[in-house]
């Protein structure tokens, strides 16, 4: 949930069963024909199954799928002297935490992040629509396990022109 209405989550999932299955944005883009998913789409992984189902969304829908979490190299990029937090390092953090491995970062579902793509064919970069109280609620297709990033960019207006990062909520109902 957007609580603030301005935060932006990385969004990973992988089979609970055999993670070197994972969600795959690729894939999620190929299955559907579509870049932003709508109501009752469903996000699949690298081997084509559903994995996560979109049943409610108070959001305007907006959600990319198309850019790479963000990560130490994206920062130093844009002037960082020092290290900074970001989502790569969130996801792999988070799974050490549960005893995985995954040898790379697969490319998140970029929840509540506004990324339109031009009619010249470039993309922007824009704060999110979301309002305060905003949620997606997703459907778990099969056993996740499921890592959310609040992403910690505050050099771009990605989560806001104030560019200040904020909390998310999330739930998890069974
Ligand atoms: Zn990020």
């Amino acid at each position: 949930m957007s609580v603030h209405g301005s935060q932006v989550l990385d969004l990973w999932a992988f089979n609970g069963h055999d993670p070197s299955e994972y969600l795959s944005m690729e894939h999620t883009r190929s299955k559907n024909s579509k870049i932003i998913l709508s109501m009752g789409d469903s996000y699949v992984s690298d081997r084509r199954r559903p994995m996560l189902t979109v049943l409610e969304d108070t959001s305007p829908g907006i959600h990319d799928t198309l850019l790479c979490a963000c990560n130490s190299y994206i920062y130093q990029e844009a002037g960082c002297a020092g290290y900074h937090r970001n989502c790569s390092d969130n996801l792999h953090e988070a799974l050490g935490e549960i005893g995985l491995k995954f040898p790379f970062t697969p490319g998140p579902l970029n929840v509540f992040m506004n990324i339109p793509v031009k009619k010249d064919h470039t993309i922007a970069r824009l704060p999110p629509s979301t309002r305060p109280g905003d949620y997606l609620k997703l459907k778990a297709e099969m056993d996740l396990v499921v890592v959310i990033s609040a992403c910690p960019q505050d050099m771009t207006i990605i989560n806001g022109v104030d560019r200040i990062p904020r909390d998310v909520h999330f739930a998890i109902e069974s």
